[in-house]
């Protein structure tokens, strides 16, 4: 056996890179992590202090994945000696008979998840720090809380090194020439490989030009702005009723959403976000601006977050969003090389998910059958995308 060979190379050291490869290092596998900037860095989607943790899904195929992401965060909190995860509940508020609202009820109910049905006049009881209409009541997941992000990126990456897997930072991933035994050229060197997964977020499709494949995948600047809260405002993370809020809003109902959790990384703030952004290229993501995405928010503070301080945030932290037409990831093969697989596409919600992703993914590479039904993620789901070489 070919002793410089590895089992798996991972092209990719965001959340969903380091959990795959925590994964495959934790089967006995030879593993080697790749990254192409200097660790920690800020210009993928992994950065951070916090990230959203809900089993309020509409969609039944991510709700049945939470149960297993939880434990997995758990025992790397147990492995890691890190805390990782703040459950605060999380209400999801809309107009009355809204189809989100419907569907996340049923959802939580189909899942056995503890949750409540509250009526306007309970949600304003309970939450006075909020202001909705009559018309408005709320769905409210208990077990929903905050994942404290760069912290889990970090104890992954800790736990796989520990375990003897091998990350190489400062190591760009150049092209990637597929074969029985795969070669990855970087920046840095050559390294042979029975398995490549590509988990490069909204660097994907530049790694997957030189493979014959372009996915339909969308890269959005986004921001996350943290809000000065007046004190006593009810919005901090020691008071007990204060939940993850989040909100569909705009005309396309269906995906666009304003989401916050309540004052943890800096304290006397707020994070209070929308799940939505300018189109932006990775190289260059500064040129875009946020004045849009503040202006909606700022507004959208008036009208239901008295005690919030709506002129402008005092904190903004930029990131990226790797968006699919339908909003569901990309967990596949290539459609010609099998033994090259695609993490991607993780249209600004995978983040609680990248337990199961490193699994699914890691599973995939080891030419196992992957313990989720996989349908919804499939390449194929795309018309007209397929492999032109
Ligand atoms: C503002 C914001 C808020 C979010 N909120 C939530 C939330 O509340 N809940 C939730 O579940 N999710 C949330 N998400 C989504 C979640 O953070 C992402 O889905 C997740 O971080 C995607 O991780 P990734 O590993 O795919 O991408 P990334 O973190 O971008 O990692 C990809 C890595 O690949 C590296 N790379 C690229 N090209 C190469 C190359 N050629 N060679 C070597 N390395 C390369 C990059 O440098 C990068 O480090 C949020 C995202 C953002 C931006």
């Amino acid at each position: 056996m070919d002793t410089d060979v590895f089992d798996v190379v991972v092209v990719g050291a965001g959340i969903m890179g380091s959990s795959t490869a925590y994964y495959l290092v934790n089967q006995g596998r030879k593993v080697l992590l790749l990254e192409q900037f200097r660790l920690p860095h800020t210009r993928g989607s992994s950065h951070g202090q916090s990230r959203g943790f809900r089993k309020a899904y509409p969609q039944k195929f991510y709700a049945n994945m939470t149960d297993e992401a939880l434990e997995a965060w758990n025992r790397l909190e147990r492995e890691s000696g890190t805390s990782l995860y703040r459950r605060t509940g999380l209400l999801v508020v809309g107009k009355k008979g809204s189809q989100c609202l419907e569907e996340t009820d049923v959802t939580l109910k189909q899942t056995n998840c503890s949750h409540e049905r509250l009526s306007h006049a309970q949600m304003t009881k309970r939450y006075p720090q909020f202001s909705y209409p009559d018309n408005y009541e709320g769905v409210l997941d208990h077990t929903a809380g905050i994942l404290w992000a760069s912290a889990a990126v970090l104890a992954y990456q800790t736990v796989f090194r520990c375990r003897g897997g091998v990350l190489n930072d400062g190591d760009k991933v150049l092209r990637i020439i597929p074969a029985d035994i795969s070669e990855v050229v970087t920046s840095r060197a050559r390294y042979k490989t029975r398995s490549v997964i590509i988990t490069a977020g909204p660097w994907t499709n530049k790694i997957l030009k030189d493979l014959g494949l372009s996915l339909p995948l969308k890269t959005l600047r986004t921001y996350l702005p943290y809000w000065r809260v007046a004190p006593n405002g009810g919005m901090s993370i020691e008071d007990k009723s204060a939940p993850c809020m989040s909100e569909k809003i705009g005309p396309d109902a269906d995906e666009n959403y304003v989401y916050h959790s309540p004052s943890a990384e800096y304290p006397g703030h707020v994070k209070i976000a929308l799940h939505d952004g300018p189109e932006a290229d990775p190289e260059n993501p500064d040129e875009t601006s946020q004045d849009d995405v503040i202006g909606k928010l700022a507004d959208y503070i008036r009208s239901h977050l008295p005690f919030v301080h709506a002129k402008k945030p005092s904190i903004v932290e930029p990131c990226m969003y790797t968006m699919t037409p339908d909003h569901h990831f990309v967990l596949d093969r290539h459609p010609r090389y099998r033994n090259i697989i695609i993490g991607a596409g993780f249209s600004g919600h995978g983040f609680k998910m990248a337990p199961v992703v490193g699994k699914v993914l890691g599973q995939l590479s080891l030419g196992q059958s992957p313990s989720y039904d996989l349908t919804p993620f499939r390449i194929s789901r795309f018309p007209g995308v397929k492999s032109h070489l």
